[in-house]
């Protein structure tokens, strides 16, 4: 989950240096072991470190390369012993090295024997051997972050947080060109596995599912895998009040009569599905685009009221749809093509949004034929395709 390259290795050794602990100082005096050597000769600079730890850039191809050599390890661990050594803090470094350790053991692309050499090390007393030794595996792991697009299953932990970090406010996803990048992690509150922080928990209940959305929070990649790394107890408890509050402002927003509307929109669908017409099935595509971004700002009301919709029926129209999939009384593609073609036809330049909403509403009431006192059933309907498919798509600021 956590993951173990030069960006965390420099970040932890912070913490356990006492002289040049600032970033581009732990970064340089860490990356000179190799950097410096005769047969390398790379010059580190604060852009360097930098890049590297915020991941935007892998380490520099000679030092790389030159870490695999024999001679090259050897000096490196003479460099830590001479020039690493002597700068650490007494009082923390050892919790740096169980940090270092911590991190080897939740990254699962980290094979068991190298973690156990590692450690192993570690627990001789052999600290610069294995921190040489680590920082050497470090540089030679990829770093540079590679952009995943959103999944659209996250969206509905997505939208209750808003789009943003629920600690630090940060966006959570990126705009590269048409696709919507990742900027986040899912966490469990509850941590998945409290293997040797059974004191640090041993007072908290342990939540009945541990993989239900209710114990589940998104973050950034920072917070996520602060917590990831080293849960405390004060963290959890911090953690599930937000979500506790994110959950009720949520609930807040929820309608009074749920099940009468849950009942419409299951009726909106099922007339749906008895009445499509294949030879309209187009190609459609899955981008997960977040609502805020395909409704233009000026149309803050509309965007408010999709949201909440989104939020409260995301989960349950999904699921109708999967059983509908599953028992084959429904094509979720089927459906989804033939909105999208409502939707441009009705996407003549002369209709606003919430007229084409409208309109998409009473287009989907029309089709399933249902009365007019199912027309907010539509709406949600409409909202639910707004969040998944190409409708107002093409909106371009
Ligand atoms: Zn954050």
């Amino acid at each position: 989950m956590s993951e173990f390259n030069i960006s965390a290795y420099i970040k932890t050794m912070q913490r356990g240096l006492a002289e040049d602990n600032k970033q581009e100082a732990a970064g340089r005096l860490l990356l000179n072991s190799v950097a410096q050597q005769s047969c390398v000769l790379v010059d580190v600079d604060g852009k360097m470190v930098t890049n590297l730890v915020k991941r935007n850039a892998d380490v520099h191809e000679a030092i790389k390369t030159a870490a695999a050599r024999r001679d090259v390890i050897a000096t490196a661990i003479k460099y830590f012993e001479d020039e690493v050594d002597s700068k650490l803090n007494v009082h923390t470094i050892d919790d740096a090295c169980e940090d270092l350790i911590k991190l080897l053991e939740n990254d699962k692309s980290v094979a068991a024997s190298k973690k156990q050499s590692l450690e192993a090390l570690c627990r001789a007393g052999e600290i610069n051997k294995f921190l040489a030794m680590s920082f050497l595996y470090a540089i030679s792991r990829p770093n540079k972050q590679i952009a995943v697009p959103v999944d659209g299953d996250d969206i509905p932990l997505l939208a209750e947080a808003g789009y943003e970090c629920p600690i630090c406010h940060t966006s959570l996803v990126k705009q590269v060109k048409n696709t919507v990048m990742k900027k986040y992690r899912i966490v469990n509150v509850y941590p998945e596995d409290i293997t040797g922080l059974e004191d640090e928990f041993n007072n908290i209940a342990v939540p009945r599912r541990i993989d239900s959305q209710g114990n589940k929070i998104i973050l950034c990649e920072k917070h996520a895998e602060e917590y990831l790394v080293e849960p405390t107890k004060e963290e959890y408890q911090k953690l599930k009040a937000i979500k506790d509050q994110m959950v009720a402002n949520y609930s807040l927003r929820v309608d009074v009569n749920d099940m009468t509307l849950e009942d419409d929109i299951q009726t909106v669908l099922d007339g749906l599905m008895s009445d499509f017409d294949e030879s309209e099935l187009v190609e459609l595509s899955m981008d997960a685009l977040r609502i805020d971004q395909k409704i233009k700002p000026e149309n803050h009301m509309l965007k408010n009221d999709e949201i909440t919709r989104v939020l409260k029926y995301y989960n349950y129209i999904n699921d109708l749809f999967s059983s509908m999939d599953r028992d084959g009384t429904g094509d979720f593609d089927l459906i989804a093509s033939e909105v999208n073609t409502a939707y441009k036809k009705l996407d003549n330049g002369r209709l606003t949004q919430e007229e084409i909403v409208d309109q998409l509403a009473e287009w989907i009431r029309n089709k399933s034929q249902v009365g007019s006192k199912f027309l907010r059933a539509c709406h949600i309907v409409v909202a639910y395709f707004i969040q998944n498919c190409e409708v107002f798509r093409e909106i371009s600021e």
